[in-house]
Formats: C-alpha cells, sequence, structure tokens
C-alpha cells in the first residue's frame, strides 16, 4: 500500500482540489552517464518523480529555462566540465530550487562552503549505497510536500525565518501572527501534521494556544513543538507539560530544528499510516468493510432523518474468474486496482468507496435527487468498461453489474442485501449493466 503521505500527494494532485499541485521533476546533472543513468532509475521508482538529465552547465542552462522553478529539487555534481568548481550549484540556488551535491571527495572547505549555500546534503559519490540515500533524501522532499506544518509567532522576521527553513525541505508551511489565527488556520486545515509556536506573543501566549489545541488533538494526532527561551528557567517543562511534544531553545542549530521537525512529523505520519491501513483494503485502497460500516451508519442515518438521498450500490466485476485463470492472480489484483481508480474518479469525495468482498465493491452515493441514480451508476458502469486494461501485452476488457437500491430498508446492511439482488438481476440480464430496485 502506498505510504500516508504519498495518497496525500495523490490528494493534493487531484484537480478538484485547487492549485495545490506537488512538484514531481528532479534535476539530475551529472557528466558520467553511468552515475545519471543509475539515479535516474533510482528515482523513478519512487512513485510520481520524474528525473531530468542533464550532462553539464549548459544543459542545466537549458532545463532551467525551460522548468524553471517546477524543479522540486536538484542532485547536483560538483564537477562538470563546463563547470568545473561547483559553479552549478549558484546557478540552480538562484532559482530557489533545494539542492543536493554529489561530489567525488569531501574536504573541510568544500563542506564549509556547501553549508554556507544551504545545500540539503552532500553526497561522496562512487559508492551504490550513496546513490540510494540520494534517492531516499529526494523521497523525503517529495512526500515533505503533503506534511503541512502551522508556524506561530508575532515576529515577521522569525516567522519568515521558520518557514523559509521548512520550506527548505520542501514542507507545506501555513503561518499565522497570533493563537486565535492559528486556531482559526488549523480549522481550515484539519490535516495539519505539526505546529511550532513560540511562547512570548500578545493575547494568547504559547502555552496558552497548546492548551487550547489539546483540548482538540492529541498528542499523536498533531504534534507541537514549543519555541522556549534557555533564559527563562522551567518554560521548557511548562511548554511539555501543557501539551507541546517537544521544544527547542532560541536560538537553535539549524540541525536541531530539523532533527525535531522531521521526528515529530514522522510520529505523526506512521500514526496516520496504522489508521489508514486500519480502515482501508490493503491491496485496492478502498475502505474495507468494517469502516464502511463505520462510515456508512452516518450517511445511512441522515438519510433517514430526510437530510440526503443515499444511494447503495453493489459493483461486482464481469467474468473475474476468468481473468484470473487467463492472465494470472497478480493481473486479476491489477484490474481490482484499476476498478477501485475509475470508481474515485466517478464519485464525489462525500461518497463512500469500499470493497466488500474479493470483486465485489461498494458505493455509498449521495445525490442531489433520487433521480439521478441511474445516470450516476450508467456513468460508472461505463466508465469501468472503458478502462484500457492491458495484461500481459494484450488489451483486456474488463466489465461490471451494478446493482443500485435508494430504498433505506430497516437499516445499512439489509439496504445492501437489496442493492445485491439486483446485481444477480443484472448478471442474469447478461452482465455489464445497471438494475436499480
Ligand atoms: P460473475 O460475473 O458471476 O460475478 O463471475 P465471477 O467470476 O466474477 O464471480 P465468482 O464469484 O465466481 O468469482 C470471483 C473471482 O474473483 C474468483 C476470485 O479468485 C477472484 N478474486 C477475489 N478476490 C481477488 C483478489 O484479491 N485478487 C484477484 N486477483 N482475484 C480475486
Ligand atoms: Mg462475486
Ligand atoms: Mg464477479
Amino acid at each position: 500500500m502506498q505510504s500516508y503521505q504519498t495518497m496525500q500527494l495523490s490528494r493534493l494532485k487531484d484537480p478538484r482540489l485547487g492549485p495545490e499541485v506537488p512538484s514531481t521533476k528532479v534535476l539530475v546533472a551529472d557528466d558520467s552517464k553511468s552515475i545519471c543513468d543509475l539515479l535516474c532509475a533510482c528515482l523513478a521508482d519512487i512513485h510520481g518523480i520524474e528525473p531530468i538529465k542533464a550532462g553539464n552547465l549548459r544543459e542545466v542552462t537549458e532545463q532551467l529555462e525551460r522548468h524553471g522553478a517546477e524543479f522540486m529539487c536538484a542532485v547536483l555534481d560538483l564537477n562538470l566540465p563546463d563547470a568545473p568548481d561547483g559553479e552549478v550549484v549558484d546557478y540552480v540556488r538562484q532559482y530557489g530550487i533545494p539542492i543536493i551535491v554529489l561530489t567525488g571527495s569531501v574536504n573541510p572547505v568544500v563542506r564549509e562552503a556547501m553549508l554556507q549555500k544551504q545545500v540539503i546534503d552532500y553526497v561522496i559519490k562512487g559508492n551504490p549505497n550513496e546513490i540510494e540515500h540520494v534517492a531516499y533524501v529526494v523521497g523525503r522532499l517529495y512526500e515533505n510536500q503533503a506534511v503541512k506544518i502551522l508556524v506561530v509567532d508575532d515576529a515577521n522576521s522569525v516567522r519568515g525565518y521558520l518557514e523559509q527553513l521548512l520550506k527548505h525541505y520542501r514542507y507545506y508551511t501555513l503561518s499565522a501572527a497570533d493563537g486565535e489565527a492559528a486556531l482559526e488556520i488549523l480549522q481550515q486545515h484539519p490535516d495539519i501534521a505539526l505546529v511550532i509556536t513560540d511562547y512570548y506573543m500578545p493575547g494568547m501566549n504559547g502555552q496558552e494556544l497548546i492548551q487550547r489545541l489539546r483540548k482538540h488533538y492529541r498528542r499523536e494526532e498533531l504534534a507541537i513543538i514549543g519555541l522556549s527561551d534557555a533564559t527563562h528557567t522551567g518554560l521548557s517543562a511548562m511548554l511539555l507539560k501543557s501539551g507541546a511534544n517537544d521544544f527547542l531553545n532560541k536560538p537553535f542549530e539549524v540541525e536541531e530544528f530539523y532533527c525535531r521537525v522531521t521526528q515529530n512529523t514522522n510520529m505523526i505520519g506512521y500514526v496516520r499510516q496504522i489508521r489508514e491501513a486500519a480502515i482501508r483494503d490493503f491491496l485496492t485502497g478502498a475502505y474495507n468493510r468494517r469502516h464502511l460500516f463505520e462510515l456508512g451508519e452516518t450517511l445511512y442515518a441522515n438519510a433517514r432523518r430526510g437530510h440526503i438521498h443515499l444511494a447503495a450500490a453493489i459493483i461486482d466485476a464481469d467474468h473475474f474468474k476468468r481473468i484470473n485463470d487467463q492472465y494470472g492472480h497478480q493481473a486479476g489484483d491489477t484490474a481490482l486496482k484499476r476498478i477501485v481508480q475509475t470508481l474515485h474518479a466517478n464519485t464525489r469525495k462525500a461518497d463512500i468507496i469500499a470493497r466488500y468482498g474479493g470483486e465485489e465493491f461498494v458505493c455509498l452515493a449521495v445525490l442531489q435527487e433520487p433521480q439521478q441514480a441511474a445516470a450516476v451508476f450508467e456513468k460508472i458502469r461505463a466508465a469501468i468498461a472503458d478502462i484500457a486494461l492491458n495484461l500481459h501485452h494484450s488489451p483486456v476488457q474488463i466489465t461490471a453489474s451494478i446493482g443500485v437500491t435508494l430504498s433505506l430498508e430497516e437499516d445499512l446492511d439489509t439496504m445492501l442485501q437489496r442493492a445485491d439482488k439486483a446485481v444477480y438481476r443484472a448478471k442474469e440480464l447478461g452482465r455489464n449493466q445497471v438494475v436499480c430496485i
């Protein structure tokens, strides 16, 4: 299954969710073709990343002119034929692109220069493990784009500085100048993973803000780092006791800052990943049967009260056994994933898609008008029949029979049993069709 962050990234890519599109392009500049190819192959293995090669400074320039700030980051060889002394770093830096440096060797002078230039990491090439390390760092930057961090500080300069540090690692940052504004932003972005808050602020101070936040979010749901001050004895303890996960004494080393941020966002990421795993089907990413009923009960209760029109549908792949028999189980798995992608692409966010059994899925759809049901599911049926699936280099047709009901019956389970009857009818009528009863 995809990691939580990767799933969030694909959500960000969703055109319905506005302009927050993550960058996917990585510029890889090295004159050694073998290193360039190896690195690009490693990067291309990371879901979603698109490496772009350059063999010298001239090609780097061309790529930057073409794609500019679209690059998520750049992996740069310090010694290129037309830029032998790391000139490429300064050049790429002008575009505000985070940089990872590849170098033949590291001496204290090079190291100091790299730190000055705010290079994210530098790696000595030649060792295959180091290539993997670069891929790991790039993967982190890619995932960070889906990790939302809120910075709260009344001082513009501090807020700006912290945001800049976070943006350098491609975190998705938000900022607030006081506690009230912070609470409001959290309401608009409930998926914020980490809040970094100053203590000294007019109005609500950092401690009060932390206490307010902890009324709504547990430590493993939202991490908080309090900015403390070594001269104020006992402040860090007070912030921790008020609910902060961690604190940083100002002034801090940049490495320490990144370390705390990474540890806290990792922890939140792991917890979210475990929660996601508990509610989703491992293969397809659709909700599992248990979560269908947890979420479905709320929709069902709303429908019972007359607040919404609810349609329950069972979507059963046709002759699926034949796909397995003919192309193998793995090919069958691919087909199931494609069906779920199609279901998600053709339903709304409020609708629930779940895996009900092997090749059976449930869609609970909220309709504006009950008469829409036939058209909504007909569109889904057609979209499944349109899936361009290639298995073992030959096109394979998949279809599904869909049983739909709007009748609420006595409970959700019974409603689904009725939808199941409709599926049987659709199968009897020749499959690849929608039956509403
Ligand atoms: P019908 O049109 O009547 O629904 O025919 P069918 O072959 O789809 O239905 P049947 O219930 O006879 O077979 C379902 C098949 O789905 C058999 C089973 O191996 C396959 N299946 C169930 N779960 C999975 C899975 O996770 N992966 C794969 N590859 N196949 C699965
Ligand atoms: Mg079946
Ligand atoms: Mg079937």
